[in-house]
């Protein structure tokens, strides 16, 4: 039976596909640590992730969340900005994910915002390896969602296509705006 899944989990289906044991891979917006914790299942007791928020109540929710799981060892938690990923990650990617907004339950002011988002999506794409993937949920559906979405969606649409190639993945029928995935994929360096 064919299955069109949620978003978020159609984000997972590509991360499990492009991040391998022992890659290195980023989350830069680790907020309750789903997706941080995909990650370090993909990269095993040998690779690295390195996930990023601005608030201590995500690193504290997230590593509660890898010492449970018997993951934390392959995780590097940093309290700063997704816009400073180049001071901390010098590393090749298999994979960067954003999932954007502000943390479920937490302080809705406290969201990303459309600069330092892409700021941080400007490095990401450039310590992707050939075939790494960049993904961003993004959330049009709040005020300041929108304002990074138009921004995001001029910069992915001029990304040159012999570098990059750019997925959308959107359920156009359903109500107040919700969450939809762009997957960009480096196919090549040059
Ligand atoms: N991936 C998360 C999960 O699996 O639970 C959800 C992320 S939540 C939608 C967005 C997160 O981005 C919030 O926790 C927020 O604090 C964080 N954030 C906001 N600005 C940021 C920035 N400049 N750098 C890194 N994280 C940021």
């Amino acid at each position: 039976m064919t299955q069109l899944v949620p978003v978020l989990s159609f984000a997972h289906q590509l991360l499990r596909q492009a991040v391998q044991p022992g890659d290195v891979a980023v989350d830069a917006t680790m907020g309750n640590g789903h997706d941080t914790m995909v990650l370090a299942q993909c990269v095993g007791a040998g690779g690295k992730v390195y996930a990023f928020d601005v608030q201590e109540q995500a690193l504290q929710k997230t590593r509660r969340r890898l010492q449970t799981a018997g993951l934390d060892e392959q995780v590097v938690l940093i309290g700063e900005g997704h816009q400073h990923m180049n001071r901390h990650v010098w590393k090749r990617l298999s994979a960067v994910v954003f999932n954007l907004g502000y943390l479920p339950g937490g302080n809705k002011a406290l969201t990303t915002q459309r600069d330092t988002t892409l700021a941080a999506v400007t490095q990401g794409l450039g310590l992707l390896k050939p075939y790494g993937l960049l993904l961003l949920v993004i959330y049009p559906g709040h005020e300041a969602g929108r304002i990074e979405q138009e921004a995001i969606e001029v910069f992915v649409n001029g990304l040159d296509q012999q570098h990059f190639q750019v997925l959308r993945y959107q359920f156009t029928n359903q109500k107040n705006n919700p969450p939809y995935l762009l997957a960009i994929e480096k196919v090549s360096t040059s």
